[in-house]
């Protein structure tokens, strides 16, 4: 372990919480629209009646997870139950699942949580036409900090599935691009863990207060922190993720994004789900001699917030590389200008207040104090594309020598210094424009 000079604990972003605790939204309604395969259409008015018990379950609940009016509780959770059981015996559900979905009804008739169902469901390696969520689960940190119930009813949308298994088929041909373009012939990526895209139905309970997820990580949202790291799993919906990009990140870029747009020819989903499946496979890059005790040497928060830097630098990097454009069916420009308005989304959280969103600073930051985009007096950002993958690239060198293969907190507590903090920015214009002059554009969405 490297010694820990003092200066680098003091630094403010070390001791802030991942969620601020006085979090305020700007909530916008809208409908989830789901896509749901025919078999399934059948056992939508029980997801609903389940999520609605889900709801009330929760409402019952204190923040510590215990039940306010247990006689209640015992009640909602016995139809919950009832209904888990039922949707089991349904047909299209597999043999696994419906296993899972009465384990989980068990527990709630006991009023507990059930491991073997949060291990099994984490283990289960193939999309599944149903899957249901129904106990106690974490949400954000520092949002929830004892498992609350939660019901997650979502079906599996298979050309989102479709487009995942055909990135990870490319994956080697697409670091190969990778190494070269950066020089890096000895970058690797930890073996690759299943990610499944779904489209959500209906939430309830926890799952559906604010902030809401658009992707569940297992099995560690369902309390287990100790799982095999080879049996976690994403489960993203894809029908929510759209929505958060419609509603949210693009209207931030309008107003601050002067570069090439998204061609209306490409759906966002596709460039979004390939930056998110790139930036999930280069969390877990590696370089000879990394060891990262070195990057948790600067504290919890700003180190999380330079593996995010480290996701989505690189993750920009493989998701433009030529196999990857390909199957997204889209140009560089299409995957840059959803890069950035998802940087946007995130930084508007607060920089100096939550790790993602600090990760999306540094980022800008980067680039704008490497002459690699300009970011006017209002904080817009003009940008085009071959300077944006240059500067990229440039970040991702850095970050390689200094982060993925260093060994030294004090070479990473000097980068944090040189673009971590400070508020004399550009990029500190745009986080202002964005919590200030956008506070109309939604911070969270509510289904109808
Ligand atoms: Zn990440």
């Amino acid at each position: 372990m490297t010694a820990v000079p003092q200066t680098v604990r003091k630094h403010t972003l070390a001791s802030q919480m991942l969620w601020p605790e006085d979090a305020t939204h700007t909530i916008e309604s809208v409908d989830l629209e789901p896509d749901v395969p025919a078999a399934i259409e059948p056992l939508v008015p029980r997801l609903r009646e389940l999520a609605a018990l889900g709801d009330a379950l929760r409402s019952l609940q204190a923040i510590d997870g215990s039940m306010l009016l247990p006689d209640t509780a015992r009640a909602l959770a016995a139809d919950s139950g009832q209904i888990l059981r039922e949707l089991a015996d349904a047909e299209p559900v597999g043999v696994e699942s419906a296993e899972i979905m009465r384990l989980r009804a068990d527990a709630l008739a006991q009023g507990t949580a059930s491991e073997d169902a949060a291990r099994r469901e984490a283990a289960l390696a193939e999309p599944q036409p149903l899957t249901v969520f129904c106990g106690p689960m974490m949400s954000w940190r520092a949002k929830s900090q004892a498992p609350l119930h939660t019901v997650v009813t979502a079906t599996s949308h298979a050309a989102g599935d479709r487009l995942i298994a055909d990135l990870d088929a490319s994956l080697e041909e697409a670091m190969s691009a990778v190494r070269e373009q950066l020089g890096l012939p000895e970058l690797g990526a930890h073996a690759l863990l299943p990610m499944h895209i779904t489209d959500l139905i209906a939430s309830g309970g926890e799952a559906s207060s604010f902030p809401k997820h658009f992707a569940y990580f297992l099995p560690v949202d369902e309390a287990i922190l100790d799982g095999d790291p080879a049996l976690r799993k994403t489960i993203l919906f894809r029908n929510v993720y759209d929505l958060r990009y419609e509603r949210m990140s693009s209207r931030l870029a309008e107003t601050l994004l002067e570069g090439p747009q998204l061609r209306e020819e490409v759906p966002a989903i596709a460039p979004l789900l390939g930056w998110l499946r790139a930036h999930d496979i280069a969390h877990g890059l590696t370089l000879p001699g990394d060891e990262h005790e070195h990057v948790a040497g600067v504290g919890p928060e700003p180190a999380m917030s330079l593996h995010e830097v480290i996701a989505n630098v690189y993750g920009l990097m493989l998701a433009v590389t030529p196999p990857w454009l390909e199957l997204q069916g889209a140009e560089a420009s299409d995957v840059a200008a959803v890069y950035l308005a998802e940087m946007l989304q995130y930084m508007r959280r607060g920089p100096a207040r939550w790790g993602d969103a600090g990760a999306a600073y540094m980022e800008l930051n980067f680039l704008e104090r490497n002459g690699f985009v300009d970011i006017d007096e209002l904080g817009r950002v003009r940008w085009e594309t071959s300077a944006l993958l240059e500067g990229t690239a440039a970040h991702a060198r850095v970050l390689a020598d200094a982060i993925i293969a260093g060994d030294e907190t004090r070479v990473v507590a000097s980068f944090l210094d040189e673009y971590a903090w400070g508020e004399d920015t550009g990029a500190a214009r745009t986080a202002d424009s964005l919590m200030r002059r956008l506070a109309s554009v939604p911070t969270a969405l509510a289904y109808r």
